[in-house]
């Protein structure tokens, strides 16, 4: 047992066996019993991300056997995949659950939260500010998945990456698209580009030219008319004629491509179709793509979430766990994002976030407290829901 009697946080590793990563690693444990916590971890857990128990026990972590009855009786669970049923119905009232609770795709399993009394934060919800940005896991994870995506594509492309002069000839670098210049985008292209790949990327966001040319790539121009910024730096969903439009100009950039890696995302909607059968039909054999969008739906028309796919000879890889490729580094970034985010929103005297605190980040990441969804989008989204249910 933990000599520690302070309110217990338990760490829960992700369903998924394939999602190495953790939400607390044993440098983060030392820095949530700063904060007062008990920290309970899963016996094992860590592991495949090169964490052992000794690490944790060292740092005075509990390692609990039955995860069931720690979850029962925890203050606080911070989470790595959304929560599953069977978490959330062993949760107490007034529990505090951190992580990615994917409040757009599953509204119906944060009314189950607020319905439980649950208090939850969403990862998802942390405003795009630079108060915030030590509690940015979407980035903190998109950005390694950027870099995870390249190193992928260039393990299954047979061609190497830079340009090689040799005396048996001179080998032309690979050439490189990638769709979708955000956080895991830019990562992406500063990753290719230092292998010496030659890159092309392309984004709606008018902005992302500047960022794109000065990590050495260049900017695919293509007009599809009016696009601007959404709140937060956001894309806004393109039109069906403008998707269509962009589809008909990165088809020769795509039949051009040894690699393309697609990371093209909506905040809160599916990601868009972008790269369709046809264009995948005029790639060279022998091409990979890495969908990384997959995991909002992917920006392929051909990616299968979870599996790599040949078509025509070119590879399609969905991998909706690409950070975890890089578990240990993850791991440890969004390990210290959730130390931020409880040090930031939980009131040390209670052990509890403000509800009624008018700061911008609590405002932001609260998502359900005392029996109430906080969000007016899923409220909506929710009441659009059981309206369609009723018609
Ligand atoms: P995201 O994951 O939502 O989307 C990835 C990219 O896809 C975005 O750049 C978006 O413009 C692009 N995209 C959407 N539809 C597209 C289409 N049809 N074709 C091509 N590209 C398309 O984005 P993100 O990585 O979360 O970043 C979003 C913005 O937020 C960026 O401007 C980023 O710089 C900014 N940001 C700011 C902060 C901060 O200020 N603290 C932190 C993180 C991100």
């Amino acid at each position: 047992m933990s000599e520690n009697a302070g309110p217990r946080l338990l760490a829960v590793p992700p369903d998924d066996k394939l999602d190495r990563r953790v939400p607390v690693t044993p440098e983060s444990a030392v820095k949530l019993v700063e904060q007062g916590w008990a920290v309970c971890v899963p016996e094992h857990m860590g592991e495949a991300a090169g964490f052992s128990r000794d690490d944790y026990q060292t740092v005075g972590c509990e390692l609990v056997s039955n995860v069931d009855d720690a979850i029962a009786s925890a203050n606080a669970v911070l989470c790595v995949s959304p929560p599953s049923e069977n978490l959330i119905t062993k949760l107490s009232p007034g529990t505090i659950l951190a992580g990615f609770l994917d409040p757009f795709a599953e509204p119906g399993r944060i009314k189950q939260l607020a319905d439980a009394g649950v208090v939850s934060l969403s990862l998802e919800l942390v405003p795009r500010t630079t108060l915030a940005q030590s509690m940015d896991a979407l980035s903190s994870q998109a950005s390694l998945a950027g870099y995870a995506a390249v190193i992928l594509a260039a393990e299954r492309l047979a061609k190497a990456l830079p340009m090689m002069s040799t005396p048996a000839g001179t080998i032309r670098p690979a050439k490189i698209l990638v769709v979708g210049t955000g956080v895991a985008g830019l990562q992406a292209i500063a990753t290719a580009v230092r292998l010496g790949a030659r890159v092309t990327a392309y984004d709606v966001r008018p902005t992302a030219k500047e960022q794109v040319e000065s990590l050495g790539a260049k900017f695919a121009k293509i007009d599809v008319g009016e696009t601007e910024e959404a709140k937060g730096g956001y894309a806004n969903e393109l039109t069906a004629e403008q998707l269509d439009m962009q589809r008909k100009a990165l088809a020769k950039l795509c039949s051009e491509s040894d690699i393309i890696i697609t990371t093209a995302q909506i905040f809160g909607r599916r990601a868009p179709l972008i790269v369709m059968r046809d264009m995948v039909e005029g790639m060279t054999p022998g091409a990979v793509i890495v969908d990384a969008a997959i995991a909002t739906g992917g920006n392929v028309e051909l990616t299968k979430v979870g599996q790599e796919i040949e078509h025509q000879g070119v590879k399609i890889i969905g991998d909706p766990f690409l950070a975890s490729r890089v578990a240990r580094d993850a791991s440890a970034v969004l390990a210290s994002n959730f130390v931020s985010l409880l040090k930031h929103t939980v009131n040390p005297a209670t052990m509890q976030p403000e509800p009624d605190s008018d700061d911008e980040i609590v405002r932001g990441v609260l998502l359900t407290y005392g029996g109430e969804i906080r969000d007016e989008r899923i409220r909506a989204l929710l009441e659009s829901s059981s309206e369609g249910n009723q018609s």
